[in-house]
């Protein structure tokens, strides 16, 4: 009887580690399949796949330790979360994704906390008698730092939150001598390690959680506006640390491996963003370390000149080659299935169509190419920035639809601009380019755009949609014999 219970209890355990390293090779191929459009759906499917086998694994080794009461216990916060978690996926609109997701960071972070804290009062209560000596040491440092990471990416990611929901300024906090308080909590925190392994207690565990708490909010509430897309990947890469923080704690190799995938993918993709946006990628993780905020200048552009639809599709119709450059405002218009119709009818005239698309482009990375592949945009004429910018310059009639920090020309030609430096589109080069807006207002870097004042752009003023459903409606009347 011991015996079976014995062999059914490895049993149990060599199935759930099978299915552990099953699940981390789907992660792996998720992230892989992620990284491009065409196999971005199979890159879900492995997702899913994977956390599926996770948690069934999860539960089984549950089911077998701990008493039926934690096991009704997970199954209910299990049902719990993923009801909420579909019903938040269905609801959200693509341009509110960055705000769910670093609330969804902010989960993360403090499960992290919550583990490390259990952690510590496992030891209190004597569950963890086989760790003495140094393995004892080990777990105090891994209590602390899971802690601390994991708080860190609380505060952190709901001031990321609260900015990119609107609910508070997305303007930098500026306090004096702000470095140095980032630095000073990095210090304080090494020497709290070292004193809480040596001798753990309570007051020193309420201690780093208050200072990584206040370290989190501080770090994310002096970044500005304009470097958000990079603290949305840069709290995902430490919400990924945080789970593998936790990872440890729990002897868990699954969500060692999980969250040192997410912390290294989160910390990569942060660091191309930054590439993209021309920002030291140290000053940005560091809180915006060495950033000041620059005065935007009030420059008299001139005038600028209008156009309306119909003479827009004219000048299409006259075009042998054509680039949409897409932004948030194609976004917040729902104007990417006009857009496609759009882009069939010129093709369907001879005229070469393509996308030129910015890596920040809209609210999150990914974002424009998502939209355009939903109303069926073909991939191959998509094109990355560094793909298309050369091209410009050889291109009759360049559409920028609801796009504005990505195609201004002061980020190469004015130095004192706050965006200075960043590669933008040079949509400028082209014979003609017509710019969909709502106004004159600036984009979300808030900077005012001399584009719109060139001799070679003409405005289109309305929605984005609205406008290039009358460009279609013209095109179409054109070619329907009287
Ligand atoms: P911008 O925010 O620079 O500009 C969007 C433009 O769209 C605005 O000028 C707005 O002008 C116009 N617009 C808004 N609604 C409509 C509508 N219904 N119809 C027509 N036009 C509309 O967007 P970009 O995509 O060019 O640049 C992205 C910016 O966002 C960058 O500054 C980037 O750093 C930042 N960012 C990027 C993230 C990312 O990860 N990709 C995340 C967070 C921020 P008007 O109001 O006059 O209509």
């Amino acid at each position: 009887m011991t015996a079976t219970l014995i062999f059914g209890s490895i049993d149990t355990q060599s199935i759930a580690t099978a299915s552990y390293i099953v699940a981390a090779l789907l992660f792996i191929l998720s992230l892989a399949g992620l990284s491009r459009h065409e196999s971005a759906r199979q890159g879900v499917a492995f997702g899913i796949a994977g956390m599926a086998i996770a948690l069934a694994a999860t539960i089984a080794l549950a089911t077998e330790d701990a008493a039926t009461v934690a096991v009704v216990l997970l199954v209910v916060a299990v049902a719990i979360g993923a009801a909420i978690g579909l019903w938040r996926a269905r609801v959200v609109e693509m341009t509110g994704m960055p705000e769910l997701i670093a609330l969804l960071h902010s989960f993360v972070g403090l499960a992290a906390v919550l583990v490390g804290w259990n952690g510590y009062f496992a030891v209190e209560n004597g569950d963890h008698h086989d760790l003495v000596g140094s393995l004892l040491d080990i777990h105090h440092a891994e209590v602390f730092i899971g802690v601390f990471i994991g708080a860190v990416t609380f505060t952190g990611s709901i001031v990321a939150y609260l900015k990119l929901s609107a609910r508070i300024k997305s303007a930098p906090l500026m306090l004096p001598a702000k470095n140095w308080l980032n630095l000073g909590a990095l210090v304080a925190f090494v020497v709290l390690t070292v004193i809480f392994v040596i001798s753990p207690s309570l007051p020193l565990l309420i201690a780093v959680t208050v200072l990584a708490l206040a370290l989190g909010w501080h770090l994310v509430a002096s970044i500005g506006g304009g470097d958000m897309p990079v603290v949305v990947s840069m709290l995902n890469s430490y919400s990924g640390w945080a789970a593998a923080a936790s990872g440890f704690l729990l002897g868990n190799d699954l969500l060692i491996v999980t969250g040192a995938l997410v912390g290294s993918s989160g910390a990569y993709l942060s660091y191309i963003m930054c590439q993209a946006m021309n920002r030291s990628f140290i000053s940005v993780i560091a809180g915006g370390f060495g950033i000041e905020a620059a005065a935007a200048a009030d420059t008299d552009h001139g005038e600028h000149r209008e156009i309306d639809a119909a003479a827009a599709a004219e000048l299409l119709t006259e075009a042998s080659s054509v680039i949409i450059t897409p932004g948030y405002g194609m976004a917040v218009a729902q104007a990417q299935y006009p857009v496609a119709e759009l882009t069939r009818q010129l093709r369907d005239r001879g005229i070469e169509v393509r996308f030129g698309v910015h890596p920040v482009a809209g609210r999150l990375p990914g974002h424009m190419n998502v939209l355009l592949a939903e109303a069926k945009v073909p991939y191959d004429i998509v094109l990355e920035m560094d793909e298309i910018n050369d091209d410009f310059a050889d291109t009759d009639v360049v559409l920028v639809i609801g796009a504005n920090d990505t195609v201004n020309p002061a980020a190469t030609e004015d130095p004192g601009s706050p965006i200075a430096g960043m590669p933008v589109l040079r949509v400028w080069e082209a014979s003609n380019v017509i710019v969909f807006k709502r106004s004159m207002a600036s984009g979300y870097a808030g900077v005012q755009n001399p584009l719109f004042f060139r001799d070679n752009t003409q405005m289109l003023f309305g929605d984005a949609k609205a406008k290039v459903d009358e460009i279609v409606g013209a095109l179409v009347a054109e070619r329907v014999p009287a």
